[in-house]
């Protein structure tokens, strides 16, 4: 049996040495994503052409060799982390982007980063909605791979809801198209739909199409503010009933407001400090942005204690400023966090707020939460100091006791960040022993040789027991 390392120096002799690294800095650098869990590759290979996916492939599946398929790394789950070892492939030069201003599409290839996409339609008068914060550096190929949401979920969807067509590698190698540069496709199985949100472990995306819709005309932003969670919870739900859609509506609680404050040093609204926040924002033509705001206003006057509109683009900014700087400020209270990306249901909102406020006091830690409340993705950060064995297990028992609670509630224990390695541990409390057994079908089927991304999504890694690497990332929240 060929060596890791012999199989790893064949493969750089057939794509060259500015394809295949084997050098320790390289490989250094592959092997953790933002969960900062490191587990060194033997190569890192950075494909300048789709084709040399293939040799990769073929000489993995011959060899019995990990392949961790890899966009920026901004992951917060440990999905890109090599857990494995064997090879990283970094798609990053993969990176066209094309528009087709008749149709709405964009042409794109996997390590295209998703804000040059919007940059590149909205150039063309497109617009492509799904919105990550880390848009400024994340790619199209991980945020299809883990079906990336952001602030616009509500109105628009996630990328599952623009993902048109991909191409790319099975795990045994052979190249597939799932889908066409087309609206409609019912040819078949839809395996495209099965590849998003796959984490990486049953394919490797190298193109996409994606549909672009008209880019909005006009925008207007509006800060309200609440005497509790509870109320500004409420208070959302009674705005979705009277049908008004907000192309944002992100809502920090009082910890996050708190922090947020005390980062930027003033007090969102005068007089009410480290009160709930939610943070709306209308697109659309004139004439809609015109009529919902009128809505908008009239529900704030109801329902909220006090608000603040933003006349031009430059106090919009000002405005969301609050949601940028509060995941940041939240390591005043604490040096490590446990980011859970959950969903609720919208009926269950106030019963989510409640068990919140109960948790925060029996597990004793700070529990900031913020997030996306037009979809029910909200954001719990469970603060604690690592060097505090009672709260480690005070952080331990929450975020289990958190995962119970959403599922109970008929959320989901991930809204946009998936599984990885971060949840593994709580797999099993989302999905049935059947629908584990399904999933676990299909990744036998199309990898029988578990080549791709091994060690993720079934088998259970508890972080919290995990030392990290200290390194810092130009996207890790200041
Ligand atoms: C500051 C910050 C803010 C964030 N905000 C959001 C947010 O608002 N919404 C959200 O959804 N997420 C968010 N994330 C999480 C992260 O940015 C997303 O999950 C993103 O989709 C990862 O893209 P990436 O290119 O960095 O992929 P990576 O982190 O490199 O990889 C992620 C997963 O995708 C797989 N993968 C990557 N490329 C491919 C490919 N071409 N083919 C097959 N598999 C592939 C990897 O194997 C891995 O499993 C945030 C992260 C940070 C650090």
């Amino acid at each position: 049996m060929a060596s890791l390392a012999s199989v790893s120096k064949q493969l750089q002799r057939r794509l060259g040495t500015r394809v295949v690294a084997t050098d320790r800095e390289s490989c250094y650098a592959a092997s953790f994503d933002s969960s900062k869990l490191s587990f060194m590759p033997a190569a890192v290979i950075k494909p300048r052409k789709r084709e040399d996916l293939a040799a990769v492939l073929e000489l993995a599946n011959k060899h019995g060799i990990p392949v961790t398929p890899r966009g920026r790394g901004t992951t917060l789950m440990g999905s890109a982390s090599p857990r494995a070892g064997g090879w990283v492939v970094d798609l990053l030069g993969l990176n066209k982007i094309k528009i087709d201003a008749e149709a709405g599409f964009a042409h794109v290839q996997a390590g295209a980063k998703v804000a040059d996409i919007q940059r590149a339609a909205a150039a063309a008068g497109w617009f492509y909605p799904p919105d990550p914060s880390s848009k400024e550096y994340c790619t199209i190929g991980g945020n299809i791979a883990c079906n990336a949401g952001g602030m616009h979920g509500g109105k628009y969807g996630v990328t599952r809801d623009f993902v048109l067509a991909l191409k790319g590698y099975l795990p045994t190698g052979e190249f597939v198209e799932w889908g066409t540069a087309t609206k409609k496709f019912s040819a078949g199985f839809n395996l495209r739909d099965l590849w998003i949100g796959s984490e990486g472990m049953l394919g490797i995306v190298t193109d996409a199409v994606l549909k672009l819709i008209p880019a909005p005309a006009t925008r207007y932003t509006l800060l309200t503010s609440f005497p509790d969670e509870v109320s500004a919870f409420t208070a959302a739900r009674a705005l979705f009933a009277a049908r008004v859609q907000p192309a944002i509506c992100e809502f920090l609680d009082r910890a996050s407001v708190t922090c947020a404050e005390s980062a930027m040093r003033t007090t969102i609204f005068p007089g009410q400090p480290g009160r709930p926040v939610i943070l709306l924002e209308l697109a659309g033509s004139v004439a809609e942005v015109k009529e919902t705001k009128l809505q908008l206003l009239a529900w704030a006057r109801e329902h909220a204690a006090g608000h603040r509109a933003a006349r031009t683009r430059e106090e919009a900014e000002a405005l969301w400023s609050v949601r940028r700087k509060c995941s940041g400020a939240m390591f005043q209270m604490g040096d490590a966090k446990l980011n859970e990306d959950i969903t609720v249901p919208l009926k269950a909102y106030a019963t989510f707020a409640r068990f919140l406020d109960k948790l925060r006091k029996t597990s004793g830690l700070a529990i900031p939460t913020f997030g996306h409340l037009a979809d029910g993705n909200l954001h719990v950060n469970i603060m604690y100091h690592k060097a505090d064995p009672r709260e480690c297990a005070a952080a331990e028992a929450a975020v289990q006791a958190l995962m119970e609670k959403v599922v109970a509630l008929g959320g989901a224990i991930s809204g946009e960040h998936g599984i990885g390695l971060a949840k593994t541990p709580f797999l099993r409390i989302q999905h049935s022993d059947a629908q584990v057994r399904a999933m676990k079908a299909v990744k036998d089927a199309l990898d029988p040789k578990g080549i791709l991304n091994p060690g993720k999504m079934f088998e259970v890694f508890e972080v919290w027991k995990h030392p990290r690497v200290v390194a810092s990332f130009p996207w890790d929240h200041k």
